[in-house]
C-alpha cells in the first residue's frame, strides 16, 4: 500500500497535512504520535470513512481515494476501531462469518436464509472460521464460539474484532490501538498473535502507543505530530529521534 500526499482539514484544524507512507507486502508498519496527531483520521481517510481533501492511497495498483467504505473493503482493506465496533447480540462465530462475506461467493442475505448453495459453501466456511479462531485459541476457545459477543471480557472482544478483520483475508489489515485496555500479559499475547499474522504473509498498518509492542514486531515505524510525519525508520531510530521525544514531552 502506498499513501501519498494525504491531506484533510476539519474547518480550521489541519488533521492530516500531506502524509506519505509505504507499507510493503508482508510487513508491519506502525504509526505512533501523541493524542490528536492525526492517526485515527489517517485510518478514516484510508478506509473512505471520511473523504480526503487531497492525496492518494494505492493498493495493488488500485486507487482507493474517492471510493466508499464498502468499496474500500471490497478492494481488500479491513480495519479495527479504537473504540470497539461489534454486533453485540451475535455469536463469535457469526462475527467471523460476516467477516468472510468479502471472500465468500454467497451473499449475507442468502447465508441468513440458509439457501442450498449456502449449505454447500458452509462446510468450507466453518473450516475457515476454525482456522481464524485457531490464531486466538488460547482465549477464543471452541466452547465460546456460540456465545454472544457481549458475553466476552473486554480483552476478548478486542481479539474478536481483530479475528473478524482477519477473516476477510485483507490485502492490508489496519489495527487502531489493538492493545488498548489490555494488561501487560494480554498485550504480550496479542503482540505474538499480530507477529504471527505477519509471518503468515499479512500486511499490517498498526496504530499503537505501547512502545514494547511496537519495538518487538514493527518492521518500520512512522511518527506523526500535528498531522505531519516527523520521523520514520526502525523502531529504535524513531523512538530515539529528538523530534519524537520532543513531541511526546511537549
Ligand atoms: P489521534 O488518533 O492521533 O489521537 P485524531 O486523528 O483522532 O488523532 O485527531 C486529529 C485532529 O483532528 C484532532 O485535532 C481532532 O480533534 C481532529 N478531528 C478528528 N476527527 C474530527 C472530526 N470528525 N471533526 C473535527 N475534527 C476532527
Ligand atoms: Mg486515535
Amino acid at each position: 500500500m502506498t499513501i501519498t500526499g494525504l491531506r484533510k482539514s476539519f474547518g480550521g484544524i489541519a488533521a492530516v497535512q500531506g502524509v506519505d507512507i509505504t507499507v510493503p507486502k508482508g510487513r508491519i508498519v506502525a504509526i505512533i504520535g501523541p493524542n490528536g496527531s492525526g492517526k485515527t483520521t489517517l485510518f478514516n481517510l484510508i478506509t473512505g470513512m471520511i473523504p480526503a481533501d487531497e492525496g492518494s492511497v494505492v493498493v495493488d495498483g488500485r486507487e482507493l481515494v474517492g471510493l466508499r467504505p464498502d468499496q474500500v473493503y471490497a478492494a481488500g482493506l479491513s480495519r479495527t476501531f479504537q473504540t470497539l465496533e461489534l454486533f453485540r447480540p451475535l455469536s463469535l462465530e457469526d462475527h467471523l462469518l460476516i467477516g468472510m462475506q468479502r471472500r465468500s461467493r454467497v451473499g449475507l442475505l442468502a447465508a441468513c436464509l440458509g439457501l442450498p448453495r449456502v449449505r454447500r459453501e458452509e462446510a468450507s466456511l466453518r473450516e475457515a472460521v476454525r482456522g481464524v479462531f485457531r490464531r486466538f485459541e488460547d482465549r477464543l476457545t471452541e466452547d465460546r464460539w456460540g456465545d454472544r459477543a457481549d458475553s466476552l471480557s473486554y480483552a476478548n472482544r478486542r481479539r474478536l474484532e481483530i479475528a473478524r478483520a482477519v477473516a476477510a483475508e485483507p490485502k492490508v489489515l489496519l489495527l487502531d490501538e489493538p492493545a488498548a485496555g489490555m494488561n501487560p500479559h494480554e498485550r504480550a499475547e496479542l503482540t505474538a498473535a499480530i507477529g504471527a499474522l505477519r509471518d503468515d504473509g499479512f500486511t499490517i498498518l498498526l496504530i499503537e502507543h505501547h512502545m514494547e509492542l511496537i519495538s518487538s514486531i514493527s518492521d518500520h515505524v512512522v511518527a506523526l505530530d500535528q498531522g505531519r510525519k516527523i520521523a520514520e525508520g526502525t523502531p529504535r531510530e524513531v523512538l530515539e529521534h529528538p523530534r519524537v521525544v520532543e513531541a511526546y514531552l511537549g
